[in-house]
């Protein structure tokens, strides 16, 4: 069976200073049909928007962020647990640093816990772990993180479900003529280094970490799918049906049209 990592952002999972229970029951029936083709891991952000649901905490201040990941990690592993309960799925928590993937006795000891955990059929659901660690050993963001969760797990795929629908030719927030890229095969330095924020005030990426994680994976040759996080057929037609209308794939092995 393929293996594939699934990354979805906070703004996707949570509305109106609430997690969005529709939007993460859609997401939970997608990765219950990609298992019967795959095999899934979910890497989910989400901790400190769901933390913020309970207490209101400056997200932009250090420690406060903390508490919110720390409040928010359970609320939102629950809320997951209780929509895979649904269709008798078990779920299982790793919070990961920098550190933990920093040396080959790390990975391993990572790869071994994702192996024994997929292979008992139980869903892997990876964050960051924001709460106990210093700046220097975090990657920040989880779609980088995701990026190296596919990587050493060896998985063929990384699709990433978020507010940004796909890479477009222009800034299409100031352009509406800007046009979605279907397939690119390169990323060019000064993408990389241009200045994006995030379109969510509790996210940490934006595009450009999108393309930093995008380029990792096409590297080691794999691909990544980037695609619209709120309405997921797109998603659903890639995975399931092989079909790509909509969503930009970065792929090496696939050509440029
Ligand atoms: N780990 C953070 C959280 O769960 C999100 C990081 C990100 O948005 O990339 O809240």
């Amino acid at each position: 069976m393929e293996r594939i990592v699934i990354k979805v952002g906070s703004s996707v999972l949570t509305e109106l200073n609430t997690i969005a229970k529709e939007r993460m029951l859609n997401l939970v029936s997608l990765i219950v049909e990609a298992r019967k083709k795959y095999e899934v891991i979910l890497v989910s952000s989400g901790a400190v928007a769901a933390g913020y649901t309970a207490l209101k905490l400056d997200r932009d201040k250090h420690i406060s962020k903390k508490v919110l990941a720390a409040v928010g990690q359970p609320i939102l592993m629950s809320a997951y647990k209780n929509k895979f309960e649904i269709f008798g799925i078990d779920t299982a928590q790793i919070l990961l640093t920098e550190d933990d993937l920093d040396s080959r006795t790390h990975t391993k000891i990572f790869q071994q816990i994702i192996d024994k955990i997929l292979e008992n059929g139980i869903l892997p659901i990876v964050n960051e772990n924001d709460i106990s660690t210093t700046p220097e050993q975090l990657f920040g963001d989880n779609d980088q993180l995701s990026a190296h969760v596919a990587h050493y797990t060896d998985s063929d795929k990384l699709i990433i479900l978020s507010d940004i629908d796909g890479l477009y030719d222009a800034n299409p927030a100031d352009n509406p003529k800007a046009k979605m890229r279907k397939i690119v095969n390169e990323i060019k330095d000064e993408e990389l280094t241009q200045e994006f924020t995030p379109n969510s005030k509790f996210a940490s990426g934006g595009i450009v970490t999108k393309l930093k994680a995008a380029e990792y994976l096409m590297d080691t040759n794999k691909e990544m799918f980037l695609c619209d996080g709120y309405d997921l057929s797109t998603a659903r037609e890639f995975l399931m049906d092989g079909i790509h209308n909509k969503g930009t794939l970065f792929s090496k092995k696939v050509k440029e049209q």
